[in-house]
């Protein structure tokens, strides 16, 4: 019998392919194709718009660090909203702090959330959480519509810049994010594929300062994602990326992380010359 293989699209000239062990999934959504899958390698995946988003195996890399660094780096976040995330995973990860009060999480596609509550339950395990607040919406509208000052943290967890997700990669949509953020906030969107969209990478820079006065890059890696690694923007209002991270905060949540830690925060932010050249400024 033939093998199934998924085709997973790096950029227009380069594709990686994923033996399929069994296919779970598919639907096409009013915003887009919904496919669920489980691998030999990488365990249970979630593909939209026929791209990988989330795999059993890697997905901590992305979740913890796209959560944990903006967190960690701001003293006192209390409310956090997560645009997109709709596996759940960054949503798992911002209730762990104790100190967050309400997490907001505005995900276009019920579908999403759906089919990642029934195959991947690991990822969606926070939605019913007294501190989690899901909102079926687009972003942007949310966003709009939100009262100045009224979020300490913003996590953009979306797609790519491609269907739902292209107003999410705007100028006007980071003024949005910055007029609701409060006096000392952070907004970290996921940028993008270091080694094969570098240019995206740094025109996501180059539209956060024109509302952000302080605009800083760091990676994760996520093996599944183009190139391993990922690249997220660390805009924001006042905290400083590193310095003055709070110990005894990170110690106390230790237990229940796997890949974040004080070190690797810190090492996150040091990037090899040639980004640090393209992305600054
Ligand atoms: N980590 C992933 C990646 O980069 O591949 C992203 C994962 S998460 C599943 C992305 C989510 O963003 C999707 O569920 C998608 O429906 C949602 N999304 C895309 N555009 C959106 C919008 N305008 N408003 C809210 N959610 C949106």
């Amino acid at each position: 019998m033939a093998k199934i293989v998924f085709r997973d699209p790096l950029n227009r000239n380069t594709v990686t392919e994923h033996v399929v062990s069994e296919w779970l999934f598919s639907q096409e959504t009013p915003y887009q194709q919904v496919d669920v899958f489980r691998t030999p390698e990488f365990g249970t995946v979630l593909a939209l718009g026929g791209v990988i988003n989330v795999s059993e195996r890697d997905e901590i890399g992305y979740h913890e660090m796209l959560a944990h660094v903006p967190l960690f780096a701001h003293p006192n976040p209390r409310r956090v909203l997560i645009i997109g995330g709709g596996d759940g995973g960054t949503l798992r990860e911002v209730v762990k702090h104790p100190g967050v009060e309400e997490a907001v999480m505005v995900e276009i596609d019920q579908v999403v959330v759906e089919q990642c509550k029934k195959h991947l339950p690991q990822v969606a395990s926070a939605f019913d959480h007294p501190k989690a607040n899901l909102i079926i919406g687009d972003g942007l509208a949310y966003v709009n519509e939100a009262p100045d000052a009224s979020f300490d943290v913003i996590l953009v967890d979306s797609t790519d810049p491609v269907d739902a997700g292209v107003v999410l990669f705007t100028p006007e949509f980071y003024a949005a994010c910055h007029r609701v953020l409060r006096a000392d906030g952070i907004l970290v969107p996921q940028s993008d594929s270091i080694v094969y969209q570098p240019t995206r990478v740094a025109g996501v820079g180059k539209m956060l300062r024109e509302s952000f006065a302080s605009v800083d890059f760091y990676t994760s890696i996520v093996p599944t994602y183009p190139g391993s690694l990922w690249a997220f923007a660390f805009a924001s209002k006042g905290p400083h990326p590193t310095r003055g991270l709070d110990s005894a905060r990170i110690a106390e949540l230790d237990a229940q992380l796997s890949y974040y830690h004080e070190e690797l925060h810190q090492a996150a932010f040091v990037l090899p010359k040639f980004l640090r050249d393209q992305l600054r400024g």
